[in-house]
């Protein structure tokens, strides 16, 4: 059974509005593309190890967590999909590289290949989830449960991959080849029964804490005069909504009553975790300021401050 499904990386969404509202001429523009891509990319990934593992079914009792934050001390670790079977738990990291990867031995490294045949060493993923299972271990050994703890490496199936060691210390697959092989994982001998591993998977997905990269713009040093305002337009992406006759209306003809929601989100995302009625009017270019409380109002923030001090946060982000 899944205890804890994955969803959109806020990291992500938080990207794609950043790339949408900065000018193509902004000199970090490329950098927010690389990164934009490269999590996209690894999101992609993580969604086609779901969808194999859709077709998983052992015949021993499981469960399994996806994207799941941790905390354990001051130190935040994050695992794209964690698996408990009877007799141990499996760290499992997806990886989807546009370059070809190869795994050389001796001293063993995993090498990014270029068409034209460059090499760069990448981070070792090995060490990589070794680290995870360590603060793994010992965030376990904290709510008294011990069981061993392995690693599962599985790269998107259009990566191209050459391993070349033969004695690598973690199993390295497809995601394709994922489901086959954890069903067939030895169970024996067992540390955790149904009940334990149930209540194991709920406790891991109870502490599961939201990343919050907000607001991104900080990060890459971006202010937020840089950042372009206005609505968004679902439909064709634009933006440059206008408020008439009480909804936002778009050039391409598409009109919605609530869009300026997700601006209120991107605001957050980007900007700063507090809006005035001032800052909305501005991000969303609507000057008015009855219309922009009365958008505010209804759009599910929590109101501090009086009068001229009023401004509005975002609702706790609850897990998922
Ligand atoms: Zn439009």
């Amino acid at each position: 059974m899944i205890y804890k499904t994955r969803t959109m990386p806020n990291e992500l969404k938080a990207l794609q509005s950043l790339d949408k509202r900065l000018s193509r001429h902004h000199e970090k523009k490329y950098i927010i593309q690389k990164e934009l891509y490269a999590i996209q990319a690894g999101y992609a990934g993580e969604l086609e190890f779901d969808a194999y593992m859709t077709d998983f079914n052992p015949d021993y009792p499981y469960a399994i967590l996806n994207d799941l934050y941790l905390q354990n001390n001051r130190i935040y670790f994050q695992i794209d999909a964690l698996l408990i079977t009877p007799s141990t738990i499996i760290v499992i990291e997806v990886k989807n590289y546009a370059e070809k990867t190869v795994i050389t031995e001796n001293p063993m490294q995993f090498i990014k290949t270029y068409k034209n045949g460059d090499r760069k060493a990448r981070p070792n993923v090995i060490n990589e989830v070794k680290r995870k299972i360590r603060h793994l271990q010992k965030w376990l050994i904290k709510k008294g449960i011990r069981t061993p703890i392995d690693g599962l490496i599985t790269f998107a199936n259009t990566n191209e991959l050459s391993i070349e060691s033969t004695n690598l210390e973690m199993k390295i697959l497809s995601n394709d080849e994922a489901p086959t092989y954890l069903e067939s994982l030895p169970i024996q001998p067992q540390s955790l029964n149904e009940k334990t591993i149930k209540k194991v998977a709920r406790e891991l997905a109870k502490h599961h804490k939201e990343f919050n990269p907000f607001p991104i713009s900080k990060r890459y040093g971006i202010k937020p005069s840089e950042i372009q305002p206005g609505v968004l337009c679902p439909s064709c992406q634009q933006i440059g909504m206008k408020w008439r006759t009480e909804k936002w209306n778009c050039p391409c003809s598409y009109h919605d009553k609530h869009a300026h929601l997700h601006t209120i989100e991107e605001w957050f995302m980007l900007i700063q975790p507090t809006i005035t009625n001032r800052e909305f009017r501005q991000f969303s270019k609507q000057p008015n300021p009855n219309v922009a409380r009365t958008l505010l109002k209804k759009s599910n923030l929590i109101q501090h401050g009086e009068r001229r001090g009023i401004h509005y946060k975002q609702q706790k982000i609850t897990n998922t």
